[in-house]
């Protein structure tokens, strides 16, 4: 049987993490099978609907290298791809519920519904839709009071045999809750989730659903529906979901990474946050911390899951994503933080840096700062901060440090202003006057950048090269002859 896949996210605000967690999986069980992974926008709440989400599902899925055979932006013989566009199967699929008995209309108003919960609260009885609409015509019903002229469906639970329990790919025999009779066609002839889900999935040749563990509690009224229509559900799994540090499922209110541009934004490389969303609840069979997408499609497989949800842990993210920085050749990590820098140029400079950043950036944004004193004119330095950088009461003071460091480096021909040279030049001077290297070093550092933490010295100067770096200390010196 060949496999299909899908994920249906709905374009609800910028994409969510999960989005891309559950879309790893799918797309590696299509991949490893020869199969085909679907992607279907779920819009069927009309009321949460953003424009550019869906477009930014797109792009943020194809960013991480993930993708699909069928979509709304691809088409695809299953076709339409979008739930908006695909209203009349829904309503037919509705109506012949009707016509079966296994569903009916209801014209309750939202306040009858209302009054219906709260007297259930007060009397602590479970809550659910009361039936007042079950058995009636339309006109039986608006004789009687909390009337709306527009009716939803809603599907007719069974009193019994309801499926309570289902064989999930994961986690094997597993319990829902008994559902009550769900809308499944609101007024404005959109389905629910619950109705759009199933027709689509069947629709559409799904074989197999993997995802979030929230939908397990759906699985009764989906599995009724499959039922009603004579249609043989796929095989589901319900993949842990990612949680909070309070263990609270992850959310864009309580945590950025819940927002899957966040990641993009801080410069997090797509193929770090791949590998470290396939730990997520999963993990190799010879517990590899570092691997790719590819070795996720070689090896998969359903079982690897553990059912405790993992608490997204942003510190392994750095550690991981920094080791995949490493790993980038320089050219290939200048190229990927190009749209971090502060401002366009400085290529030979930024050559000359880049093994060193490599080593110490987490994420590409932190390049920016680290890279920014080749993009000012002249710095505002602050006085004290240069000042205190010198020996305190020793020797040298900042300001003997940086006439010492200007006289050296003035010997250097600007041609060969190389790392090595100033490294030379100012270590010669270092040991000729017997000082220490902080207080000699750190004062450069400062006036040459503003900054205490910076990429290594030498390097830096380099990159900066003589005559920038001769002005960048003779304005300090100036700042620090000042009189008090
Ligand atoms: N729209 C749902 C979501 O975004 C889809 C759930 C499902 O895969 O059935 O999570």
């Amino acid at each position: 049987m060949s496999v299909r896949v899908r994920i249906a996210p709905s374009p609800t605000g910028d994409p969510h993490v999960g989005t891309a967690y559950v879309a790893l999986f799918n797309a590696a069980l299509a991949r490893q099978r020869g199969g085909q992974f679907v992607l279907r926008i779920e819009a069927t709440d009309r009321g949460r609907y953003v424009a550019n989400s869906e477009q930014q599902i797109f792009d943020t899925l194809h960013w991480l290298g993930l993708d699909w055979d069928e979509g709304p932006d691809k088409g695809g013989p299953r076709g339409p791809y979008r739930q908006s566009e695909r209203l009349p199967l829904y309503q037919a699929a509705a109506r012949q519920l009707v016509e079966l008995g296994y569903a009916y209309y209801c014209w309750c108003t939202p306040e009858r519904l209302e009054e219906m919960r709260a007297e259930q609260m007060r009397n602590k009885r479970p809550p659910g839709y009361d039936r007042q609409c079950l058995g009636l015509t339309r006109d039986e019903r608006a004789r009687l009071p909390g009337f709306d002229d527009s009716p939803v469906i809603r599907m007719r639970v069974p009193d019994r045999d309801v499926p309570l329990t289902f064989d999930d790919m994961i986690r094997g025999p597993t319990n829902a809750p008994m559902p009550d009779d769900q809308v499944i066609l609101k007024k404005d002839g959109y389905p629910t989730y619950h109705l759009a889900v199933v027709v689509d999935d069947h629709e559409m040749g799904i074989t197999h659903v993997l995802r979030a563990e929230e939908w397990i509690s759906s699985m009764p009224k989906q599995l009724l529906l499959y039922q009603f229509f004579g249609w043989q559900p796929p095989a589901f799994a319900h993949l842990p979901l990612l949680r909070n540090p309070d263990r609270s499922k992850i959310s864009k209110r309580k945590n950025p990474a819940a927002r899957l541009l966040w990641f993009q934004e801080e410069g997090f490389l797509p193929e770090a946050l791949v590998n470290f969303l396939a730990l997520q609840g999963w993990s190799m069979s010879d517990g590899r911390e570092i691997f790719s997408f590819d070795d996720v499609v070689a090896n998969f497989d359903v079982e690897r899951f553990s059912l405790v949800g993992p608490i997204f842990d942003v510190d392994k993210l750095d550690w991981m994503n920094g080791e995949y920085i490493q790993r980038l050749s320089d050219a290939e990590f200048l190229d990927r933080a190009q749209a971090f820098l502060p401002g366009p140029g400085q290529e030979s400079a930024l050559r000359l840096l880049a093994p060193h950043l490599k080593t110490r950036v987490k994420r590409l944004k932190e390049v920016c700062d680290q890279v920014e004193f080749l993009y000012q004119g002249k710095l505002d330095l602050e006085r004290d901060l240069l000042h205190k950088q010198g020996s305190a009461g020793g020797s040298p003071s900042a300001l003997d440090a940086l006439l010492a460091a200007e006289a050296a480096l003035d010997h250097v021909a600007a041609d060969g202003f190389s790392e090595s040279a100033v490294e030379a030049a100012l270590h010669a001077e270092q040991a000729k006057r017997e000082w220490k290297p902080r207080p000699f070093l750190m004062p450069i550092r400062v006036a040459i950048s503003g900054k205490t933490q910076t990429p290594p010295l030498f390097p830096m100067l380099a990159a900066l090269g003589r005559e920038r770096t001769l002005v960048r200390l003779r304005d300090a010196i100036a700042l620090l002859s000042e009189p008090d």
